[in-house]
């Protein structure tokens, strides 16, 4: 197999035949003139076609869309992807097809917020019930898993504490108790981790992040086995129709490209402003998982081969520091979303979110504090220079 920075040059693209054109097409045609009747369904096509099947009708599969697809999987070692309208299209099209009423959902607690609030909000209306236990403490999974569980949930690093979960240790745990683990792998990226590899079943991205990594494309991603996930092509792709714009793919493939390189010059900056941070007098706790001060560090040196570019911290009067710093940062955009080229920050308040996301309590409640304080900022460093964001900092810490 060709190595990481070949594989994200070149997965999925082909010089075309007709013309030799080098980068690839963007196929924007919604309909494709077709040789022969081939079926008005994506099943009664199904059964027509053999071999390589022809394009149809793009919410069915797009030349552009499926050149991302592979260049995903070639990224992340996975036999297949399916890619979606947005991580949140992919996040919901796995669940909603992997879960059938009557099952039960297990949570890591602290998780991307619009899986969170999907899980407690919309899941139960499907008859889906869903537990939430700090992932990071095995022995809360296990104690957790009820008959009618079925599947595990986790997201590595969490967002926005940047605590880890064992993905290993859990697949074999879902393995014992036969029920799929996916993971969340947005801040990771498959530089960083192949939970696959770990043992997962599913691996989800927002390609909005990292992989599209210019803040200016929407997607998602589910990767596994073509078994796994020829559900989540015919039903949840074809059907409920959170389709990837071929324009979209096509922004997001040119951003893959350099993914392996970008990922090492965001983790460079991260590490330098993590220990500026952590050696900054205005700065609690610092959450990477690059610091050896990171109470997971052991883990993350052997889960992630890449420590990221996310990191948080707490500061003292963090919500007024906050909004301050709306007005004040000239470098750093305070913004939510993260994995852009461009560095973002946002305050998250730790009893807002626990309030209308999180819903924790007792002991898990105590574990986010740990973490998070009163709150977070959390930092998506860019690919600006450093001391340039050290500096834009400095100015709005100190004071
Ligand atoms: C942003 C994000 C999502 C949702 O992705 P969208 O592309 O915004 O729908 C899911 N999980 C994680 C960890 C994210 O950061």
């Amino acid at each position: 197999m060709p190595g990481i920075n070949t594989r994200a040059v070149h997965g999925g693209e082909a010089t075309d035949p007709n013309t030799g054109a080098s980068a690839p097409n963007l196929v924007m045609s919604t309909t494709f003139a077709m040789q022969e009747p081939a079926g008005f369904s994506i099943h009664a096509f199904e059964t027509a076609s053999e071999g390589d099947k022809p394009y149809v009708y793009t919410r069915w599969g797009n030349p552009t869309v499926n050149m991302l697809e592979k260049k995903l999987a070639a990224l992340e070692e996975a036999e297949d992807c399916v890619a979606f309208a947005s991580g949140m299209a992919a996040t919901t099209a796995l669940l909603s097809t992997a879960l059938k009423p009557g099952d039960h959902l297990l949570m890591s607690d602290v998780n991307y917020a619009g899986t969170a609030e999907y899980a407690r909000a919309t899941l139960p209306r499907w008859g889906v019930a869903t537990t939430a236990v700090d992932s990071s403490d095995l022995s809360q999974i296990e104690a957790a898993i009820q008959p009618a569980t079925r599947m595990i949930w986790i997201e590595t690093p969490a967002n926005p504490i940047l605590r880890l979960t064992d993905i290993a240790a859990v697949a074999n745990i879902a393995k014992q108790h036969g029920l799929l683990l996916a993971v969340d792998s947005t801040f990771a990226t498959p530089i960083a981790t192949r939970p696959l590899h770990l043992g997962a079943d599913f691996v989800v991205h927002s390609l909005t992040k990292y992989i599209g990594g210019h803040g200016d494309a929407l997607g998602g991603a589910v990767l596994g086995s073509t078994e796994r996930l020829e559900p989540l092509r015919t039903q949840a792709l074809v059907h409920v129709g959170g389709v990837l714009s071929p324009f979209n793919a096509w922004l997001i493939a040119r951003g893959a490209a350099t993914l392996p390189i970008r990922m090492q010059a965001h983790e460079r900056g991260a590490k330098q402003v993590a220990t500026f941070l952590q050696n900054h007098p205005a700065v609690g706790r610092v959450n990477y998982p690059g610091l050896t001060s990171h109470p997971q560090h052991a883990l993350a040196e052997r889960q992630m081969a890449n420590y990221s570019g996310m990191l948080s911290f707490q500061a003292p009067n963090g919500s007024a520091r906050a909004r301050r710093m709306a007005k004040e940062l000239e470098v750093i955009h305070f913004a939510v979303s993260l994995g852009h080229h461009r560095s973002l920050m946002y305050w998250i308040d730790t009893d807002a979110i626990v309030e209308s996301t999180f819903k924790l309590a007792g002991k898990q409640l105590a574990g986010y504090r740990e973490f998070a304080g009163d709150g977070v900022f959390r930092l998506s460093v860019g690919l600006e220079d450093a001391e340039d964001l050290c500096r834009d900092l400095d100015r709005v810490l100190s004071g």
